[in-house]
């Protein structure tokens, strides 16, 4: 596999955001809120990223793009709530008159950050997408989410031949994207996220079915757990496995929920980790080659730092350090993570 090389050039970042996804409102006392965007928004001035930032305005997904995730009268059932108002689909997920646009760019996001990568516009790109996606299976919106984005453009480059590694930090399962390719080779998808917590799924034990046996890898983590057992999960199994995967795409379910602020999750990372965690992960595949997208984060000002964090250690700007707590060898997050390597037939390193 070709390795990125990195120049002395200035690293360039894509940057897909529209006003129109704050038009999406689940209603009031969401924590699934516009605000979000703004508080993404400081997070890039932030970084103070300067020419480095490269801006584009998503387009809409096609019906037929959504389809390869969503099939049958899926989209309809959203349409005709959004064209009467809005409504809840479950207790969590409501949508709004606006929700509909908002839907449609941000299932277009990454297939926009896709074709501006292939013309060679930039080095990593990431979309600020409302509303989420990585809750939502093929048939069922669910946990705020209406449309899988990162499924809808892993599909458009596994159809193209692209070999696909999904890699899912946000601390909740990606339930909807695992169903999405459960069975599907194509797509090597790993997921990162609190055990127990919604939506229930998620096990160690759940490694894909059929011919997509092995390309779902769940990394289940117990309360607490910091960002040296991430950068240990992804030294010891994410980086093996999408080796072996021959992944020349990388997208990124990019939810910030596992900062140890979030009201909503009891992991521990810090600003510092995801912009580590991201930088890692980018590493793994050829520059130009990874799209990150916006899931989960509900505390605005931790959602601002692991914005801005990330985005200038990306730009490879500064790093923002903060302290962090370290767990040894024994402790039983990093079992945890030994244990997933021994279940995948990982020799112990
Ligand atoms: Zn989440």
């Amino acid at each position: 596999m070709r390795r990125s090389t990195r120049s002395l050039r200035q690293v360039r970042i894509l940057w897909g955001s529209d006003p129109r996804f704050a038009d999406h409102d689940a209603g009031p006392g969401h924590p699934e809120r516009p605000a979000r965007l703004v508080a993404v928004d400081k997070g890039v001035e932030l970084a103070g990223l300067g020419d480095a930032l490269v801006r584009f305005t998503p387009e809409p997904a096609t019906r037929d793009a959504i389809a390869a995730v969503h099939p049958g009268d899926y989209l309809q059932r959203i349409e005709d709530l959004t064209a009467a108002g809005g409504g809840h689909i479950d207790a969590d997920t409501a949508v709004s008159a606006g929700s509909w646009d908002a839907l449609l760019l941000a299932a277009g996001a990454g297939l926009g950050a896709v074709d501006r990568l292939d013309a060679g516009a930039a080095d990593v790109a990431f979309v600020a997408v409302r509303p989420p996606g990585h809750h939502a299976t093929p048939t069922r919106p669910m946990g705020f989410c209406l449309v899988n984005n990162v499924a809808v453009t892993a599909a458009s480059l596994a159809a193209r031949g692209a070999r696909v590694a999904v890699v899912d930090v946000d601390a909740h399962h990606g339930n909807g994207t695992q169903d999405a390719f459960y069975a599907d080779p194509r797509v090597l998808f790993v997921s990162f996220h609190e055990w127990p917590l919604y939506p229930g799924t998620g096990a160690l034990d759940d490694v894909g079915r059929g011919d997509g046996l092995g390309t779902t890898i769940n990394v289940p983590l117990p309360a607490g757990a910091t960002g040296d057992v991430y950068r240990t999960a992804i030294d010891e199994i994410v980086g093996p496995l999408v080796a072996a995967h021959g992944a020349d795409w990388l997208l990124v379910s990019a939810g910030f929920d596992a900062h140890v602020r979030d009201p909503l999750t009891g992991l521990a990372l810090t600003s510092a980790d995801y912009a580590a965690i991201m930088a890692s992960l980018v590493s793994l595949v050829p520059a130009g080659r990874t799209v990150a997208f916006l899931e989960g984060g509900y505390d605005l000002p931790a959602l601002e730092a692991c914005v801005g964090a990330t985005l200038a250690r990306l730009a490879e700007r500064r790093v923002v350090l903060e302290d962090e707590s370290a767990h040894g060898p024994g402790h039983p997050v990093i079992q945890a993570v030994r244990r997933t390597r021994e279940a995948l037939g990982l020799p112990l390193g």
